[in-house]
């Protein structure tokens, strides 16, 4: 059935001549490079891509060229509708964001991801479960379309397996993810640096934010669940910006013994975004699910129209319950 979708997926880009390419809202490493892969693949099919997302391409994927070529909707959302949609690492519909609006009507979508969560939501699906990034199922269509690499293609691939492995260390380091990270540096990419440059180093600000969330480290009684949180002023007190909280979450996980550790984080509005991640103990994408958001098992995250203490009660207690099970 992995076949035929990759077929359709070949077919529906083929039968069209210009496409919309949109990842997810706040967008990762594997969103943004999917979303250059996507691009780049269009283009050697002779088609013409239009990249864009609703957020602003993280300053440290700036590395990767073509990432100049994304359009950031809240800067300038574009008039024209687009009737050929290719959504990448997006789990639902709403993931898309404020990028819906530049859908027409009838438009038709191809929706390629790797989220458990998926709930099918394209006219065209390309679903693979167990890939461990959305870039790797690009590099299968990419193989069954027989287009030849070069280093553009290569290196994003690279950064999306990279960046949603944690540095090949998460469960999802399959001996495929290895393979194709073996093949995408016989190709030339960089490894090393892009390694040092999206996971060693760390700016000014980030270090102060880091500083700031350690210092509300909070441990359930028996200490196996761990929480932070990140007020709305931390930032501009410290000159972070949103991509400075990515890892945040990982220090409260990575205290032995616990099972799941918890960011939340304050938004402009008061509302309050939430990282959940766990040992495997705990299905955190159940528990975000009942609060209306998703992603994996030992990875999701939901948005609460609440305060941070009413948010840090109600999933705490949500994760107490799934422990307890
Ligand atoms: P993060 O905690 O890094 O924002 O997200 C972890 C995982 O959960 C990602 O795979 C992401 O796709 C998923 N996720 C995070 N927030 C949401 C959300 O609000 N809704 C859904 N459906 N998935 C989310
Ligand atoms: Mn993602
Ligand atoms: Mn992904």
């Amino acid at each position: 059935a992995y076949t035929e979708q990759l077929q359709a997926a070949l077919d529906f880009i083929r039968g069209g001549s210009k496409f919309l390419v949109v990842a997810h809202v706040q967008p990762d490493g594997d969103a943004i490079s999917s979303t250059l892969v996507v691009g780049w693949l269009l283009r050697q099919l002779g088609k013409q891509p239009v990249l864009i997302n609703e957020s602003a391409v993280p300053v440290r994927l700036h590395f990767m060229e073509a990432t100049a070529g994304i359009i950031n909707y809240s800067k300038q959302p574009p008039e024209e509708k687009f009737d050929r949609i290719i959504s990448i690492d997006c789990a639902d519909f709403r993931r898309i964001g404020l990028v819906k609006d530049c859908f027409a009507e009838n438009a038709q979508l191809l929706n390629i991801d790797h989220h458990p969560t998926n709930d099918d939501f394209g006219s065209h699906n390309l679903i693979r479960t167990d890939a461990a990034a959305t870039v790797e199922i690009l590099f299968d269509l990419i193989e069954f379309a027989g287009i030849p690499l070069d280093n553009e293609a290569a290196t994003a691939i690279y950064t999306g397996l990279l960046t949603d492995t944690g540095g090949f260390r998460y469960s999802n380091t399959t001996p495929r993810v290895m393979h194709i990270a073996s093949v995408m540096l016989t190709e030339g990419v960089k490894g090393h640096w892009i390694a040092n440059h999206l996971l060693e180093q760390m700016t000014k600000p980030q270090l102060l934010l880091l500083q700031r969330g350690l210092s509300r480290l909070t441990f359930s009684d028996d200490n196996q669940i761990a929480w932070l949180y990140v007020a709305f002023a931390d930032m501009a007190d410290t000159g972070a910006v949103g991509e400075d909280l990515e890892g945040l979450v990982n220090y409260a996980l990575n205290v032995e013994g616990v099972e799941v550790g918890i960011l939340f984080k304050e938004t402009e509005n008061g509302d309050v975004k939430v990282s959940m991640r766990s040992s495997g103990k705990a299905d955190v994408s159940a528990i975000a699910q009942t609060f209306g958001g998703g992603g994996h098992v030992r990875a999701a995250g939901c948005r609460l129209e609440q305060g941070i203490q009413e948010s840090v009660a109600s999933v705490v207690q949500a994760v107490r319950e799934a422990l307890d099970k």
